[in-house]
């Protein structure tokens, strides 16, 4: 463990901590981490006394960097060469019925590493001389991280009703860390999930942006099914499991077909947003749903109810209101789009309607939708992949073409008004939305003197005069 200790935070720390006579400790996600072979740039420090105190003398041996105090929490923190170093006293914890803060009083390390969530997060390496690097495990967690195990130091239905964001921290780590939920630990979860009411909705999203950062998503929103947590912060999500038969005929169960859709997505982009959109794309499903003798199921008009909920789900998660969920409104709203246009034959105007509408963001929807194909049937799977090739070709080919990225209308609404004497009024709108769709129908170019020779003609057919400048 020694080898990780290099760095002359850890000396200087060791130094003072001695000169003082405080025993202190790194602890928490940084030994976890280390014993994981995980980047991490967060120490925790831990020490038998004041936090404060020794991060500013720890500070002050450094060449006086700047620290950061937080007396109502009792700690004090700096960054040093690209490391977060932040100090606490070791404390001990009591929780209230309805509250997830705790009372707080001065403790020794054995405290400390009781109130820590996960026996993996309770590992300490001192940073006294004498025992420099010495690992201090009480509970066993060095076995667990070996055999992948999340696992709570005390009884879990007090360690998770004391403070019910560990459940989610839980769920959260074993995704991704690719860890097991222990049996008891498990059962603490389900037993313990009502509590979940007291912890605020941006801690929960929290904890959801980081199981979609993970690697394999679809883990942490099973295990959040399978301990019923899911219907407390995503009933929606958890709507769309389950399959209804009528005639012998079902339809596929859209949580797990979401969840392999986030999967493949990942596999192609770490924006969190588009991850976002590949969760929610079918999240109107459970409510559009109807049974056509004819048809089968049916999910008519899926992509633009689930738009509409899209505000309603971010509010209540506390995630933002601004462009951010208006390009996850736009992903669900147009995620049918590229497949449809795959389906028959690519025609230009079709992918110019497409471009239009999609804008930048078309990159980000033509990855959404090729996660979107899950189909078990190889043939038809490598069908959707050829065509959509050619419609991405097509996309490139049309866009050097026309530029309808950022469609901007090559007459504007003065030059018509100008032209035709007209004051601000809807025919003016009319020659400007007949000339858009002119470009889009491929009639005539993206260009400002083709659009002008069409808006006259337009003006003519409208019965207006125009005036030449
Ligand atoms: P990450 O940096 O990925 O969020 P982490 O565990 O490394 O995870 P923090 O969330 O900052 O980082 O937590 C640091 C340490 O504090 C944890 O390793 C754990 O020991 C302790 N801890 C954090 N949150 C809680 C909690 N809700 N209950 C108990 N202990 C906690």
């Amino acid at each position: 463990m020694k080898q990780h200790l290099n760095s002359p935070v850890f000396r200087a720390i060791s130094e003072i901590a001695d000169n003082c006579d405080k025993e202190v400790y790194v602890i928490g996600g940084f030994v976890r981490d280390i014993v994981l072979n995980r980047p991490t740039t967060d120490i925790d420090v831990v020490v038998v006394g004041s936090g404060i105190e020794l991060a500013q003398q720890v500070a002050k041996k450094l060449g006086g960097v700047k620290v950061s105090v937080f007396r109502n929490f009792g700690t004090a923190m700096f960054k040093y060469r690209g490391l977060d170093v932040e100090f606490v006293g070791a404390r001990k914890e009591s929780y209230q019925r309805n509250s997830r803060k705790p009372i707080v009083e001065d403790g020794t390390l054995k405290d400390d590493q009781n109130r820590r969530d996960f026996t993996i997060n309770a590992l300490a390496l001192s940073l006294n001389k004498k025992t420099f690097g010495k690992l201090l495990d009480p509970f066993n967690g060095m076995k667990d991280l070996e055999e992948g195990i999340i696992r709570t130091p005390q009884d879990p239905m007090v360690t998770f009703s004391d403070d019910p964001l560990r459940m989610l921290r839980a769920v959260r780590f074993a995704t991704q860390l690719r860890f097991r939920i222990e049996e008891k630990t498990f059962e603490g979860i389900i037993a313990q999930k009502e509590r979940l009411k007291i912890v605020s909705m941006e801690r929960v999203s929290e904890e959801l942006n980081k199981i979609l950062m993970a690697d394999k998503p679809s883990i942490g929103f099973k295990l959040l099914e399978k301990t019923g947590l899911l219907p407390m912060i995503l009933p929606e999500l958890h709507d769309l499991k389950g399959v209804e038969k009528i005639n012998g005929i079902g339809h596929k169960d859209n949580f797990y077909h979401t969840l392999e859709v986030l999967d493949q997505l990942v596999l192609h982009s770490d924006d969190l947003w588009l991850r976002w959109a590949a969760l929610l794309h079918d999240i109107a499903k459970p409510r559009t749903k109807r049974f056509d003798p004819n048809q089968g199921w049916t999910f008519h008009a899926h992509n633009h109810v689930g738009m509409k909920m899209v505000p309603k789900i971010f509010k209540r998660l506390r995630l933002p209101q601004n462009d951010k969920m208006k390009f996850v409104q736009k992903m669900v709203e147009l995620h049918m789009r590229p497949i449809v246009l795959s389906e028959d034959e690519v025609t230009d105007s079709a992918v110019r309607r497409l471009l239009f509408e999609a804008g930048d963001d078309i990159d980000s929807l033509m990855t959404l939708c090729e996660a979107d194909i899950t189909s078990r049937n190889e043939v038809k799977v490598r069908k959707f992949l050829r065509n959509f090739k050619i419609v991405r070709q097509k996309l490139k080919e049309i866009e050097e073409k026309d530029r309808i990225r950022n469609f901007q209308p090559p007459v504007s609404g003065e030059e018509i008004m100008k032209t035709f004497g007209l004051p601000p009024c809807r025919t003016v709108g009319e020659i400007k939305s007949a000339i858009k769709e002119a470009i889009l129908e491929g009639e005539i170019h993206n260009d400002y003197e083709e659009a002008r020779v069409f808006m006259l003609k337009k003006g003519k057919e409208l019965g207006l005069e125009s005036f030449e400048f």
